[in-house]
């Protein structure tokens, strides 16, 4: 069984979304994914750092940190922030609940998160942070590929 471990800290500017879900994608390359299953994890991450860069910390900076760890087939990824935290989980989590105006955000970030990711789940503590959990298996990639 293989395992390995990433950890990345960075300020919360936009311009570090790109990084992060390049980063993500490259060590995930181990795993053999099919180029669906890269676009889906690349896309994960950079809705859990936006929301870190536009939420947690609404403009200012802070440090956003991603995890990644493979075990076996699984990868599993860890978004935190110490930011603004959550104050209702359940309602952030519905489709198109957003606290920003329409024009500006569409409420989906979550929602893509949970649809391209085996695993999701996100805890959070108002004014102390939220931490964004995800996971997807690379078992049959070979056939997908
Ligand atoms: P979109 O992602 O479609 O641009 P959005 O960011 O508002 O819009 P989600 O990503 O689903 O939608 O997030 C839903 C809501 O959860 C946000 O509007 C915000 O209130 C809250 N939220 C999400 N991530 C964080 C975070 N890291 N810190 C604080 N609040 C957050
Ligand atoms: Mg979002």
């Amino acid at each position: 069984m293989t395992s390995n471990y990433l950890k990345l800290q960075f300020y919360s500017l936009p311009r570090n979304q790109a990084f992060a879900r390049d980063a993500v994608a490259a060590f995930c390359l181990e795993l053999n994914p099919s180029l669906s299953a890269l676009s889906d994890v690349k896309t994960a991450v950079s809705e859990a750092v936006t929301n870190c860069t536009v939420h947690a910390y609404r403009g200012n900076l802070g440090i956003v940190t991603v995890e990644c760890e493979i075990e076996g087939k699984e990868l599993h990824i860890k978004v935190s922030d110490t930011g603004k935290g959550i104050p209702d989980i359940s309602k952030a989590v519905q489709p198109f609940f957003t606290t920003l105006p329409s024009d500006e955000r569409s409420g989906m970030g979550f929602t893509i998160m949970q649809t391209f990711m085996d695993e999701f789940s996100v805890n959070s503590i108002q004014g102390e942070g939220t931490v964004v959990y995800m996971s997807k298996s690379f078992e049959a990639e070979v056939e997908n590929a």
